[in-house]
């Protein structure tokens, strides 16, 4: 099941995206909720709820009447993200000049986890606006985000995948002088609308192998990423293992699990985003992130 959070004129709303009839199902209208985080709290009850709301619709919405927000406009606490969690990102980024972490290491022993502030996130086609970062050093990270169902902590790796609710697309936006400057990333990672997510949330169900995603990001047209999820050094059991080791992970809960190599620091001299472009990326089975950027 695709899910969308959106905006119908001035009210918030959940729904259902319908690929081959070219509607949203509206599940706020149905009686569920208009909040996905609440959506998800309600676990299988809820897309059992929402499957019978396809059957039998309260509203069906054109999609040119609503505009999409992030599935998860407002998460309730920051984005869990990893960093260096590709080889050959790994290796672009100890290489750059920008990494001000492990000088010895490029590859980490153990997952680099950090968060983004939710006042980062906006939604897909939302303008990225370059004036908040005054160093001019903004680059893109395509990543797969993974959506957390039932919360637990000391969550096993063997288990992990029964705590995932769906997977989204997320943009780590970074702003490269402020990440290396301030040492620790999140200042850099963590400006206004430098967390673009969506287009939707696809529910676990309907993705099948995680690992078999294929991610790609391109820039005005121009292929910069691809990569295959399977390609992850720290895969997402171990993800969802290691942050529920000693911190409750709650429904809801955001991770977005690292970026393959190609960002604009690999290039040499860098290359940053400016104004007029037009970040993408893409990840099988769940859509396309566009980020038009000011
Ligand atoms: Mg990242």
């Amino acid at each position: 099941m695709k899910l969308i959070s959106f905006q119908d004129g001035r009210m918030p709303g959940i729904g259902v995206l319908d690929d081959a009839e070219g509607a949203v199902i509206d599940l706020s209208a149905a009686g569920l909720s208009s909040d996905m985080t609440s959506f998800i709290e309600l676990g299988s009850e809820g897309l059992q709820r929402a499957m019978e709301t396809c059957m039998d619709p309260v509203a069906v919405l054109d999609p040119e009447d609503i505009y999409l927000t992030a599935p998860i406009p407002t998460p309730r606490r920051n984005i869990f993200c990893v960093g260096r969690n590709y080889h050959d990102h790994a290796k672009e980024f100890h290489e750059s000049g920008f990494d001000a972490s492990e000088k010895d290491k490029v590859i980490p022993d153990h997952p680099m986890i950090f968060t983004k502030a939710t006042t980062s996130v906006i939604g897909p086609g939302e303008d990225l606006d370059l004036s908040l970062d005054p160093t001019g050093t903004t680059d893109y990270e395509g990543e797969l985000g993974v959506i957390i169902g039932p919360g637990g902590r000391g969550i096993a790796k063997d288990e992990a995948y029964n705590h995932v609710y769906g997977y989204t697309i997320i943009n780590d936006m970074t702003a490269r002088t402020l990440q290396h400057q301030h040492k620790q990333w999140f200042i850099g990672k963590s400006l206004d609308g430098y967390c673009p997510m969506g287009p939707c949330l696809v529910t676990a169900d309907e993705i099948g192998d995680v690992a078999k995603l294929q991610l790609t990001t391109t820039v005005n047209g121009e292929k910069r990423q691809d990569a295959v999820v399977a390609d992850l050094i720290f895969d997402i059991p171990t993800l969802i293992e290691t942050i529920s080791a000693g911190i409750t992970l709650l429904p809801g809960d955001i991770i977005a699990t690292g970026t393959p190599v190609g960002v604009g620091i690999g290039f040499d001299p860098p290359v940053f985003l400016k104004s007029g472009d037009t970040v993408a990326v893409t990840v099988s089975g769940i859509g396309t992130l566009e980020t038009p950027v000011i």
